[in-house]
């Protein structure tokens, strides 16, 4: 029996383990093929690819490309993409840029909530100086006894309306969508049901995803609830996307499921592993 799991994050961005060390969990768990999907960079697949091999486990390359749409940040993963593709390299260039920027305004934000020394806090619970991302910062603060754990830091700060909280443009769904498409990728839309969105700009979401040329869906992730899962199996279903599986993985007490310890795709899907062209998987 299969165990796909194409949904995970390693220390290349806000994950907390190795490449390798992700593959031999994933293995652990009986992943049958695993999907690195890092923040924006893709600094962690050949590690990946390698230990992949060596254990002996299907390896999809995968990005999870950061994306305004209209006040949102909207988060688009491509998977199978050519990592060598210039197209996306640069994209995702420009947006390691921004991130740099974001990260000295989050600390400027936390010094006036009275945090000092946020920026190089987190940059020491970064493993890789071009990803700065919110859950570092958040482990600075825990580890200021500002608050308990990650998830208490991003009740309290870090997120709209409270300190710490920067508003950035990241990048448009069109264009993270043409990136990915121009390395060969299928652009899956992750963790739908996470975001803050009515009904109705989450038809428009999807609207404006298929229209752009996005082509799947997450239906199972660490995010989404039963009632969720079943809504966008309908969802795919309904609109002829492709249905993806990810456990959403950061590491070891940051999330819900540990790689392919999440539920299956309901009957219904069509699951985006169809469409990937199994060299992937030798
Ligand atoms: P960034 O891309 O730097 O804005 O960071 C976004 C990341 O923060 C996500 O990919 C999650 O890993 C993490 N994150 C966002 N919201 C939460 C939350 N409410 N609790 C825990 N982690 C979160
Ligand atoms: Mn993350
Ligand atoms: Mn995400
Ligand atoms: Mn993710």
């Amino acid at each position: 029996m299969q165990n796909i799991d194409l949904h995970n994050h390693s220390r290349v961005s806000d994950g907390l383990l190795a490449p390798a060390a992700l593959v031999a969990l994933a293995k652990t768990n009986a992943v049958t093929a695993l999907a690195l999907t890092d923040h924006d960079d893709l600094a962690g697949l050949e590690e990946a690819r390698q230990a992949a091999q060596d254990v002996g486990i299907g390896f999809v390359p995968g990005v999870e490309v950061s994306v305004t749409w209209g006040t949102q940040t909207i988060h688009v993963v491509g998977l199978g993409i050519d990592e060598n593709n210039p197209v996306l390299r640069q994209g995702l260039a420009e947006l390691r840029q921004g991130r740099q920027l974001r990260a000295e305004q989050i600390a400027v934000e936390l010094a006036r909530a009275g945090i000092g020394g946020a920026l190089e806090g987190a940059r020491r619970f970064a493993h890789n100086p071009a990803i700065l991302a919110r859950p570092h910062f958040a482990r600075y603060l825990v580890e200021r006894g500002v608050a308990r754990d990650v998830a208490t830091v991003f009740r309290r700060f870090l997120v709209k309306g409270k300190p710490g909280y920067v508003r950035h443009i990241w990048t448009s769904l069109e264009e993270a969508i043409s990136w990915i498409r121009a390395a060969s990728g299928i652009p899956v839309l992750a963790h739908p049901g996470r975001y803050s969105l009515s009904r109705q700009e989450l038809d428009r979401l999807l609207d404006e995803f298929v229209a752009a040329g996005g082509r799947g869906i997450e239906v199972v992730t660490g995010n989404h609830t039963r009632e969720q899962v079943e809504y966008f199996a309908a969802q795919a279903t309904k609109r002829g996307l492709l249905a993806s599986r990810g456990s959403d993985y950061h590491g070891p007490g940051e999330s819900r499921f540990e790689p392919g310890r999440m539920p299956p795709l309901p009957e219904q899907c069509v699951p985006v592993w169809t469409d990937l062209n199994f060299p992937f998987f030798s």
